[in-house]
């Protein structure tokens, strides 16, 4: 006789939101990366037992609470360190090889409690604080609670850059300026993110930070290739094409060289480019006049002085005409 097969119902997992502004977290989540509330995971019936100091779901046999670090070592405790006991479960060795195992994203060791490192691959970067993994949409690092953009280490050269935009009047196009690894740049395919190399500011070596002027030149000339990628359709106008050439034309980003990017001033040498590193590439050219568009206040009469002084020739009057009118028609003036 055939046994009378029971469909397994599946129950969804239960959404876990922050009890605060309501947006899902993760389970182990030290804060909302939204709104920043501490969250506390209190035993849920199934150990028993929680962290008399942080008070997280612990197990009786574990000596450290994974959680906070704190030495809960009792009577209860195993002597022997165990895979995973009831209520956790097992992903990955201790670091140490002290035999115990543990589970992801315990900070500690149960067994002998000491400290564990993760890979984050399923997150978009790192978080500049605790290096832990943040997405670029997060606010405050579910991990560490500090900011996870890193805006916060470059809050002089934030507020400046916010208002050179507002008295340029370049409407917010909705970008995201996140401090992580590797290099500054725009991915064409997330254009309002903006990543500025975290090493400028918070270098392991001195010598690799910038002073926050500096720092400025670089984000607005980064912020130029987001505006012009939030807005690719304007490339293919005839008025951009004849002035700025074929942006679309393949490119593979150069990493900016960050030291030009100080300068208020057109250079010289270049007749029909700001800075020698706008005449690198078309997509160049365009950042670089949207930086010194910016940087100047988008005060054009001051500026076409300059140029006249410097000898500019006249497709360089027509790039910031270009930007200009544009700039304008944003903002809904023309
Ligand atoms: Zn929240
Ligand atoms: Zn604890
Ligand atoms: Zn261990
Ligand atoms: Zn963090
Ligand atoms: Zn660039």
């Amino acid at each position: 006789m055939a046994a009378r097969s029971r469909k397994r119902r599946e129950y969804p997992r239960p959404e876990l939101r922050c009890p605060g502004c309501q947006r899902e977290v993760q389970r182990f989540w030290s804060h909302c990366p939204d709104c920043g509330r501490a969250l506390q995971w209190r035993d849920d019936g199934t150990t028993g037992a929680e962290c008399y100091r942080c008070g997280w779901v612990v197990s009786d046999s574990f000596s450290y609470c994974p959680w906070c670090g704190a030495d809960i070592q009792d009577e209860a405790s195993s002597a022997e360190p165990l895979k995973a006991p009831k209520g956790f479960k097992y992903h990955a060795r201790c670091d140490w090889g002290c035999g115990g195992g543990v589970m992801y994203p315990m900070g500690h060791c149960p067994w002998c409690g000491r400290p564990q490192t993760w890979r984050y691959d399923e997150f978009d970067g790192v978080c500049p604080h605790c290096d832990r993994g943040v997405d670029d949409w997060m606010d405050v690092c579910p991990w560490c609670g500090g900011d996870a953009t890193g805006q916060d280490l470059i809050r002089r050269a934030m507020t400046r850059v916010r208002r050179l935009l507002l008295v340029s009047r370049i409407k917010d196009w909705g970008y995201r300026v996140l401090l992580r690894p590797g290099v500054s740049g725009v991915d064409p395919r997330f254009p309002k993110v903006v990543e500025i190399e975290r090493r400028y500011v918070i270098g392991k070596r001195r010598r690799d930070e910038i002073p926050w002027q500096m720092l400025v030149g670089l984000l607005v000339h980064e912020l130029g290739h987001s505006f012009l990628y939030h807005h690719w359709s304007w490339t293919r106008a005839g008025r951009f094409r004849r002035t700025f050439g074929e942006v679309r034309e393949a490119y593979r980003g150069v990493e900016d060289i960050w030291v030009d990017f100080q300068r208020r001033g057109v250079a010289t040498t270049h007749p029909d480019y700001v800075s020698a590193y706008a005449a690198t590439h078309a997509q160049e050219d365009f950042a670089e006049t949207f930086r010194i568009y910016v940087v100047r206040r988008g005060r054009l009469r001051e500026l076409f002085a300059e140029f006249g002084r410097k000898r500019k020739g006249v497709v360089v009057y027509e790039k910031f005409l270009v930007l200009h009118d544009f700039v304008r028609r944003l903002r809904g003036w023309t």
